[in-house]
């Protein structure tokens, strides 16, 4: 100790009269010495300010910095290792401006002044009134009283803490912290009327329980831990957070920088302003401008600062906070965030759903409209079909003409043979069977009658068209014979499947068929025959063609047979075509005719196909 003594005062004799020569002209450096330790948030952002107003400068004076650390130590040997350091370390670098932050730091700096920088102005920021008072400043030490006073945090309690009652004060011991040791002077009037609960200078672990278990209407009011009591060192804001996990009241918080940490807010220190402050004193002082008075800068370094959660965690209606509180934090509805995106996607989905609502109308009229013109065509078609059989009554007739002549003959030789004394059974019986059959026939004839003439409602199902074209051709075959026309047929031998409706699609044939036979009865051509064939076309479609040996189609009539009531028939209803391509439309197909080169006609349908 005694050496270290010695080696400085030995050394500051050979460093002063640098040091104080240095003092005219001004040199553009400033020295800040801050109480803190720059890693901690509170002085890193204390120095940034101070470095960007300094900056901001046209032409940037020099910055030195130094963090005294002092919350974490002390002493006059500590004190003495500065002098030896900093004597050491700016032996060559004259100082203009000495800058103290804090007021631990400002005792420090005036010590040090004396032994390395003698008439050196001092400018200082983050200092308490009590501090000032005790010192005895000399006139070039300058400064601004930056400090928050207990009666604040006091306020603060009473508006997150309705009905306060209580408070517990947590921090290091508060004669050795560097920020809030004035607090010492000011508790006892600060707390009049409500119960003091001490837990300054106790372990962390101790504090973590006790604030877990503190009576309602207690409000807690941190200042600064640097240790956990039990070896370690800890930010204050690391401090602060350990301790609000447990925390069952509100912690009101001190600076700025705890905001966020767990603190519920309150008047805060802000360290820009500190900052900015003592760099516009510094630099003022390095433009040579005179160096009088202590600005007092409370209204700007402290303001009420709360944090929107911790409000939220203790249910605090922000209209308790003081006046001209910052909240941060706050969490806005996504209601609130994206109001206009929000608005546009509401009027988009509004819109959306009129046009759906409005299509869905339509496609339901659409429907209707569709069932109804289904219904019409199903009356239609019946009538086409009643049409048509009343043309074909005569073949109708001479159909069922046969098997009933037949039955007659057969029942008049079976009477004939039970006359006789030995009747023949066996020839009774074949003629029986042979009754049996012919009346099978008839009935047959007088079934399919009967399904062609139902009014059927339009079912789909899956036919075969080929054996469509069979079934008519076979209804046909008497008719065709009796008007001496040849029916052929050349069917694709696979089964050839689309989804229709059976009657529809007959009488689709049917009226080809018989247009065909009414042309060719018109005619007076040799060949007398139609041919119906089906071929299937790229695996979708099955086109079914019907070309007869008739008169053929003028050209002019041709534009008009697919037009309802157009004939050219003298008892035509002109109906037969224009039915079949609205079947044909209904199932999804269509239909069209040409006049070959050879003569006749020739008409054509395709349909959709489901499988071969
Ligand atoms: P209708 O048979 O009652 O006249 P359609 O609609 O079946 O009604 O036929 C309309 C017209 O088309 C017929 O009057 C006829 O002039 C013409 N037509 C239809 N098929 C043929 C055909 N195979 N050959 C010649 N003309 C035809």
């Amino acid at each position: 100790m005694r050496s270290l003594l010695v080696v400085s005062v030995l050394l500051l004799a050979h460093l002063e009269p640098h040091i104080s020569r240095a003092a005219e002209p001004r040199p553009q450096t400033i020295l800040i010495l801050d109480q803190g330790e720059n890693r901690g948030p509170f002085y890193n952002r204390v120095l940034a300010a101070f470095r960007a107003v300094v900056d901001e400068q046209p032409s940037p004076a020099t910055i030195y910095s130094e963090s005294l650390d002092l919350n974490r130590f002390g002493g006059p040997v500590y004190e003495d290792s500065w002098r030896v350091h900093l004597g050491t370390k700016y032996r060559d670098r004259p100082i203009g401006v000495l800058v103290a932050i804090g007021s631990a730091a400002l005792s420090y700096t005036l010590h040090l002044r004396a032994a390395l920088w003698p008439g050196v102005p001092v400018a200082f920021s983050f200092v308490d009134e009590q501090t000032v008072a005790h010192l005895t400043l000399p006139s070039d030490v300058t400064g601004i009283i930056a400090q928050l006073h207990f009666a604040d945090m006091m306020k603060a309690a009473r508006a997150v803490v309705p009905n306060l009652k209580r408070v517990a004060i947590l921090g290091d011991s508060l004669s050795s912290q560097t920020g809030f040791s004035h607090f010492v002077e000011e508790i006892p009037r600060a707390t009049e009327g409500v119960e003091l609960v001490d837990l300054t200078g106790r372990a962390l672990r101790d504090v973590r329980s006790e604030v877990a278990a503190l009576p309602d209407h207690t409000a807690i009011l941190y200042t600064a831990i640097h240790a956990n009591g039990e070896g370690a060192y800890l930010t204050p804001g690391d401090a602060l957070a350990l301790v609000a996990e447990r925390a069952n009241s509100p912690i009101v918080g001190s600076v700025e920088t705890n905001i966020g940490r767990g603190s519920i807010g309150g008047y805060v220190l802000i360290p820009e302003v500190i900052g900015r402050e003592a760099a516009g004193l510094a630099l003022k002082i390095l433009r040579g401008e005179p160096v009088t008075g202590i600005k007092n800068s409370n209204a700007a370094a402290v303001r009420p600062i709360f944090d929107w959660r911790q409000l939220q965690r203790f249910g605090i209606d922000e209209s308790r906070l003081p006046p001209a509180s910052e909240v941060r934090f706050r969490q806005v509805s996504i209601w609130e965030r994206y109001q206009w995106q929000m608005a546009a996607v509401a009027t988009a989905l509004v819109f959306q759903t009129t046009l759906i609502v409005n299509l869905l109308s339509a496609h339901r009229r659409r429907r209707a409209a569709e069932i109804d013109a289904r219904g019409r065509l199903m009356e239609l078609a019946h009538l086409n079909r009643h049409a048509v059989t009343g043309d074909m009554s005569a073949s109708i007739a001479h159909e069922l003409n046969q098997p009933l002549g037949s039955i007659l003959t057969n029942a008049q030789t079976a009477e004939l043979l039970l006359t006789s004394d030995e009747p023949n059974v066996e020839e009774i019986r074949a003629i029986v069977a042979d009754i049996k059959r012919d009346d099978q026939r008839a009935s047959e004839v007088i079934k399919r009658l009967r399904g062609f003439l139902t009014k059927t409602s339009f079912e789909p199902q899956d036919i075969d068209i080929n054996e469509t074209i069979r079934e008519v051709l076979r209804f046909l075959s008497d008719q065709a014979g009796a008007r001496h026309v040849s029916l052929n047929s050349e069917l694709t031998p696979k089964n050839v499947v689309v989804r229709g409706d059976r009657i529809q699609l007959q009488q689709v044939v049917l009226n080809l068929i018989l247009n065909g036979m009414d042309s060719i009865t018109d005619s007076t051509g040799e060949t007398r025959k139609i041919s119906i064939a089906t071929t299937v076309r790229d695996e979708r479609t099955v086109i079914v063609s019907v070309i007869d040996s008739g008169r053929g189609i003028p050209e002019d009539v041709l534009q008009r047979i697919f037009e309802p009531f157009f004939t050219t028939k003298k008892n035509g209803m002109g109906m037969g075509l224009s039915i079949t391509r609205t079947i044909l439309q209904a199932h999804g197909g269509h239909i069209w005719a040409d006049t070959p080169i050879e003569g006749g006609a020739a008409f054509r349908f395709e349909l959709p196909l489901r499988k071969v």
